[in-house]
């Protein structure tokens, strides 16, 4: 037998719990969340099985196989391909009959198939019954019953998978059986294109009929003739006609007589006397008047403990590289050498480093949202509020997810199948302050607003970033036509599983360190050496100035540089020096503040911590105060996003003129706010 590796593809709804499967069969570090986007990207993983290689692909989470939207394309695309030998078809047993749906598509392609009945023990806990081994007759497929976050029924259902890919189970199921004259047409159609397409021919038949010419499953060199597209347009009328509906109702009430009559069977429901609690729960969290401000209060609340509780830890930080600082200034000799280290890799390295619990509370947060079931909810409750600003409730999940990072954000706005809607989300999502933002807003708001006022002053700018997003999407949706409606799903509410939320953590922990390792580290060394060299032709006298005077910066390339923008910046009162570290931030955004603390040659003064030299020294500086560190920040905010975003905006939005547009419009947008605040702030006072 040739060693190929078995491939299984793992596909269902949303939320069914696929990712957790996955991570339990791979034993893979993955996130598992509920927000889309997580899955969009191809997730691959390998596991032994009976001493076989088996590859299993976590497909993105779809409602059907229509060629509408990106996900469901990508997960048709894959299902199709040869390489995959079988698919588990994941299902929320507690939603059996809506899931069923997608499984009564997959079933028509023709693959093997095995049903993982997902979520069962909330299927015992509701107290309904399900006969397993009847539904499995009546799909024609083996079921296996799972516990996915908890890794129940995964050794059963993998080894299932690896069968019924060798053909050792009967697996091709029952497929729905349509009306009358829907199973007429379907046979007319079968034997036009007998023989000419590359998969089940019955599959190819129900799609044909349904989406004529926009199903395209074919590769360029196969496609159907026009001619025959024709014929079965014929065909699709007189069947329409025949039936008095569209072709549409036919196949979807086909389909969903299918998912019920098999749950009818299968399932004895309990009667329900009381509300469940996800019902009760939602009373209050989703209610009409209630529901904005509480979740306004849980944005708060991550806000400030975000601050507040972070504060301790990032003393202990600070205190290591205090130490550090002072055991390498001991060690070296003074000297460039020395200066390269302490100015250039401690304190840029350490500068970001110190805003690690930060980013650990944020991403607790936002995992414990995603997991809860809450996160799904905010778009629910932001839905008609989105709506009147011309977007979907379901650009808000994006946006959300941005507040961690900007690039799953933008690759989370495939779930959209508006392509303007999409290209619109794309544009603002940038303006949802991301993680990597936090450190500069802890930095400049610590340094110039008290202990108490700090936190609001952060949550502030999330809310500016909010409004800005907004008021853009308000005056693109001019442009736009008007987006389509669709179904939001509002999962049950879940106790998240403190596995999830520690290996999310920690997977933020860990890009955290290797980014300030690699790319954090580098640009210290890169903006360390710009800012050294060429030197002051005499620097004898310097040493007895003050840290925050310029002299013997000012010949270097960084500062010639910045000089050579600073004309731009002059209006809101910034020198070169913030232009050096603005540019600077393009390539991520913590990068600021290690270039800032590189700047005011923080690693030096050996009595304080880098943290702290680096507040005192930013309000020992003339050129800043409350009001033009807040509008630095509001430039920060809203400015370029970085590299990294606008490669996977290229990627997504397809080609390089979203990203000239992207710089061209963040940044002057940037300019205009800050300049706006600045002048309406002093007009005030
Ligand atoms: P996906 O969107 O299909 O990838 O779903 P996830 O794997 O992200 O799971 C969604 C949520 O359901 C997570 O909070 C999981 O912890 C939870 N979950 C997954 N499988 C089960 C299960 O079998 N039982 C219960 N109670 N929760 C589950
Ligand atoms: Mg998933």
């Amino acid at each position: 037998m040739a060693v190929k590796p078995t491939v299984i593809g793992l596909a269902g709804n949303p939320n069914c719990g696929k990712t957790s499967l996955f991570n339990y069969i791979t034993g893979s570090r993955q996130h598992v969340g509920n927000y889309p986007g997580v899955t969009v990207e191809k997730k691959e993983g390998t596991v032994l099985v009976d001493d076989m290689q088996v590859t299993v692909i976590d497909l993105p989470g779809t409602y059907s196989l229509s060629p509408y939207s990106l996900d469901e394309k990508i997960a048709r695309q894959e299902i199709l391909s040869e390489q995959i030998s079988a698919i588990i078809v994941v299902v929320d047993s507690t939603h059996l009959e809506r899931n069923l749906y997608l499984f009564s598509q997959i079933i028509e392609t023709g693959k093997p198939v095995v049903l993982a009945l997902n979520m069962f023990d909330e299927l015992d806990a509701s107290g309904n019954i399900l006969n397993v081994e009847q539904l499995s007759v009546i799909l024609g497929v083996p079921c296996v019953k799972t516990v996915g976050n908890r890794g129940k029924g995964v050794p059963e259902l993998i080894s299932t998978a690896l069968k019924v890919s060798r053909n050792e189970i009967e697996a091709i199921g029952n497929h729905p059986v349509y009306s009358h004259e829907m199973e007429h047409a379907i046979d007319a159609v079968i034997a036009l294109i007998h023989g000419t397409v590359p998969y089940n021919e019955r599959w190819c038949a129900v799609n044909l009929l349904q989406f004529g010419r926009s199903f395209s499953p074919y590769q360029a060199n196969h496609s159907i003739a026009p001619d025959v597209h024709k014929e079965i347009d014929k065909i699709r009328d007189r069947l329409e006609s025949l039936e008095g509906r569209k072709i549409q109702n036919i196949i979807t009430a086909g389909r969903y007589g299918y998912a019920t009559g098999a749950v009818t069977e299968c399932m004895k429901a309990k009667v329900h006397t009381h509300r469940t609690i996800t019902e009760k729960i939602d009373s209050v969290l989703t209610h009409r008047w209630l529901g904005f401000p509480l979740f306004l209060s849980a944005l708060w609340i991550m806000f400030q403990t975000t601050f507040t509780l972070g504060a301790i830890p990032m003393e202990w930080i600070e205190a290591f590289f205090e130490k550090l600082v002072f055991i390498v200034t001991k060690i070296l000799p003074g000297g460039l050498f020395q200066s390269l280290i302490v100015d250039g890799i401690i304190a840029g390295v350490g500068g970001v480093l110190v805003f690690l619990p930060n980013i650990l509370i944020l991403f607790f947060f936002i995992t414990f949202f995603e997991d809860t079931g809450y996160m799904a909810r905010s778009a629910f409750i932001m839905d008609r509020i989105m709506h009147s600003f011309g977007l979907h409730g379901k650009s808000f999940l994006p946006m959300l997810v941005g507040f961690g990072c900007t690039v799953p954000a933008v690759m989370a706005t495939r779930t959209i199948e508006n392509r303007r809607d999409r290209l619109i989300t794309m544009f603002i999502v940038p303006f949802m302050s991301c993680g990597a933002r936090l450190p500069v807003y802890i930095l400049l708001a610590g340094a110039f607003f008290s202990p108490k006022n700090a936190g609001n002053i952060i949550f502030s700018l999330y809310l500016v970033g909010i409004t800005i997003s907004f008021l853009v999407a308000w005056i693109l949706s001019f442009v736009k036509d008007s987006s389509a409606s669709f179904v939001m799903e509002l999962p049950p509410y879940r106790i998240p599983t403190l596995r999830s939320i520690l290996l999310h953590i920690w997977e933020r922990a860990f890009m955290y360190i290797r980014k300030a390792g690699t790319i954090i580290l580098s640009f210290s060394i890169i903006i360390w050496v710009l800012m050294t060299f060429p030197q002051a032709p005499q620097k004898a006298e310097t040493d007895t100035l003050p840290i925050n005077s310029i002299p013997p910066i000012s010949h270097t390339y960084a500062a010639q540089f910045g000089k050579f923008i600073e004309p731009a910046l002059k209006p809101l009162g910034f020198d070169w020096r913030m232009g050096v570290a603005l540019i600077a931030g393009f390539a991520a955004k913590e990068v600021i503040v290690s270039t800032l603390a590189t700047i005011y040659k923080v690693g030096d003064v050996d009595d304080q911590t880098i943290e702290s030299n680096l507040k005192n020294a930013l309000r020992n500086d003339p050129l800043l105060n409350p009001v033009k560190a807040y509008a630095l920040m509001l430039f920060i905010l809203i400015y370029v996003p970085c590299i990294a975003v606008l490669g996977v905006i290229k990627r997504e939005a397809g080609g390089w003129k979203w990203i000239v547009l992207m710089v061209v419009y963040t940044t002057t947008l940037a300019w205009l706010v800050s300049f706006s605040f600045i002048k309406i702030a002093s007009f005030i006072s």
